[in-house]
């Protein structure tokens, strides 16, 4: 009989990994050996992909549609993962929508804010309070060591203004308290909650406006002079997951490329 203990698997969850910046960290998770739940809302083939990624990198993938702004999916996806792997290590926030059209803010509908604030601020904070509940029932069964965590993806739109898309502003600064709330709420628990704020990151969100970044990347706009990659954000993920940061919390980390700092 073999004497070797089997290695500790942990499982994240990460929505909005079917693409972009989810995809990313998903696959950055894998390499760690991760259970990856990958969430999608409804790219069906680029989730698959993503999972191969995931397998390939060396983790294990399992995808699940679902839109995290409804209540009933949020609460299927949660179970999915329970039934398939039982304890959540990590849930990582990341799903995000763009208004579907720019509006000045005199003109931004009620259609468009609710579709941005659900999907951005309503859905992670409910998500959070179903994986919080998990995490604290369970908190005894997490091995030494290994913290468990809230990581929500926000944006420099929590503290830069875009008049002609408000809503979204509105949702990131939203998560930037929710972050704090979670953080405060869970501490004694053992629980930890991070927030990543990216900067201008080259994903299908951000190729329709992809000449107004550009000429900002050669302004210097973001003082380190290019454009954010998925994987700038997937690093920071990674630390956080190998526990990296273990007296930090409620954190908002800055991954802009430096442009959180005001110059003169
Ligand atoms: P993206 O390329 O447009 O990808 C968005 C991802 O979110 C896709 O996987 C999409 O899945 C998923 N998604 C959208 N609505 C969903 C819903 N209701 N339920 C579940 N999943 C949903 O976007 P990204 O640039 O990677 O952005 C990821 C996050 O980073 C967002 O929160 C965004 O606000 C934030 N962020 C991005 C930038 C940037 O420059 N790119 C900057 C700051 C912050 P389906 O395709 O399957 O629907």
């Amino acid at each position: 009989m073999s004497d070797t203990k089997p290695a500790i698997t942990r499982t994240a969850i990460v929505t909005g990994a079917s693409r972009g910046i989810g995809r990313a960290i998903a696959v950055e998770l894998g390499s760690l050996g991760l259970n990856v739940a990958i969430n999608f809302n409804s790219s069906v083939d680029a989730a698959n992909e993503a999972a191969a990624l995931v397998t390939q990198a060396g983790g294990n993938a399992m995808t699940i549609q679902g839109d995290v702004g409804n209540s009933n999916d949020r609460k299927r996806i949660v179970e999915s993962v329970e039934n398939k792997w039982g304890r959540i290590d990590l849930l990582i926030n990341n799903a995000g929508v763009a208004p579907k059209t720019r509006l000045d803010l005199l003109e931004t509908t009620e259609e468009s804010f609710d579709y941005v604030v659900g999907t951005n601020l309503k859905g992670p904070f409910f998500l959070s309070q179903l994986v919080a509940n998990h995490m604290v029932r369970r908190i005894s069964e997490y091995p030494a060591g290994h913290i468990p965590a809230i990581v929500n993806v926000g944006s420099i739109s929590a503290f830069t203004v875009s008049v002609n898309r408000g809503e979204y502003c509105v949702a990131k600064a939203g998560i930037g308290m929710m972050t704090q709330l979670f953080a405060a709420r869970l501490a004694e628990h053992g629980v930890h909650v991070y927030e990543i704020r990216p900067g201008v990151i080259a994903t299908d969100m951000t190729s329709k406006v992809k000449g107004k970044y550009d000429k900002m990347v050669e302004d210097g706009v973001f003082p380190l002079r290019r454009w954010g990659q998925p994987e700038d954000i997937a690093k920071v993920v990674r630390s956080i997951a190998q526990g990296l940061l273990p007296y930090c919390t409620g954190q908002a980390i800055n991954v802009d490329g430096g442009f959180h700092m005001l110059r003169l």
